[in-house]
């Protein structure tokens, strides 16, 4: 199969240092969805299904695992999605995680990780839990989330991305209390146009470091924004480009968000 270089989308400027081996000819990606019976908020689940479609648009197979909270998490998976929640089965979702190890593991293994919005306070240090205490996270990003005390952050985000990533802007439904502070091993994924994105104000959405990502967005967030999933394929695959694939639903649904939400000058 060739894999004409695709204009649209950048190389990311880490690729290198991944040092993950190309599965390129490999027949199947191995994508596991953590815990939906726990973490999707706001159909979230529908990344897993933006991802496996998009692999499958350029001729990719894929292996789908659902992982459920009772069963362990893989740790040979390359990509891993895990999404939003409400507070206490975020509680719970966390506790599990730890007690699993599983993917802490996979992370360790190189593996990719994109989380949203209680998935992302929870690979970061820590949270404020549902019972008001601080409750360990995973480690995985160098972020901590505290409790807002103002209101919810609430609303569609616009967000200019990281251009070391080379992505377009990024919409997204945004709808949580914690504020997320950012520390010195991660760094933004995105600038909110519009919206509160981590809550501080200063203007930061969502952290990344190496192939492990958190961002506020739902919507879900792979829907609005195909070209977060094709740069996890391109990572999982190790290319700086992937053969073209059909995106006009996604650019009616992209045209409509962004209509529809505000851009201040
Ligand atoms: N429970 C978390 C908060 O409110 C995350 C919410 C969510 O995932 N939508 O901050």
């Amino acid at each position: 199969m060739s894999y004409p270089a695709d204009p649209q989308f950048q190389q990311p400027q880490q690729q290198q240092q991944y040092g993950r081996p190309s599965r390129m000819n490999e027949s199947s990606l191995r994508l596991v969805w953590v815990y939906p019976d726990l973490l999707s908020t706001y159909g979230d689940r529908g990344n897993a299904l933006v991802v496996e479609r998009r692999a499958r648009q350029r001729g990719l197979g894929v292996t789908r695992i659902d992982v459920r909270s009772d069963q362990a998490v893989p740790t040979s998976g390359d990509i891993y999605l895990i999404g939003g929640g409400e507070d206490r089965p975020q509680r719970l979702a966390a506790e599990r995680l730890r007690n699993d190890g599983g993917l802490v593991r996979a992370a360790e293994n190189g593996a990719i990780i994109f989380s949203v919005c209680a998935g992302y306070q929870i690979l970061g240090r820590e949270f404020i839990n549902d019972l008001g205490e601080r409750e360990p996270g995973l480690g995985l990003l160098d972020v901590w989330t505290t409790r807002g005390e103002g209101s919810r952050c609430v609303g569609d985000v616009l967000a200019d991305v990281d251009p070391a990533l080379g992505l377009p802007q990024l919409t997204g439904f945004e709808n949580h209390q914690g504020v997320t502070h950012l520390g010195e091993g991660v760094k933004p994924l995105a600038n909110v146009r519009t919206g509160r994105g981590n809550g501080t104000g200063d203007g930061t959405e969502g952290a990344y470091r190496d192939t492990v990502f958190g961002t506020y967005l739902h919507g879900p967030v792979m829907a609005r924004n195909p070209a977060v999933a094709d740069m996890l394929l391109k990572l999982a695959l190790d290319v700086s480009a992937l053969p073209p694939a059909d995106t006009t639903w996604y650019d009616a649904l992209r045209a409509e968000r962004i209509a529809a939400t505000s851009q201040p000058a």
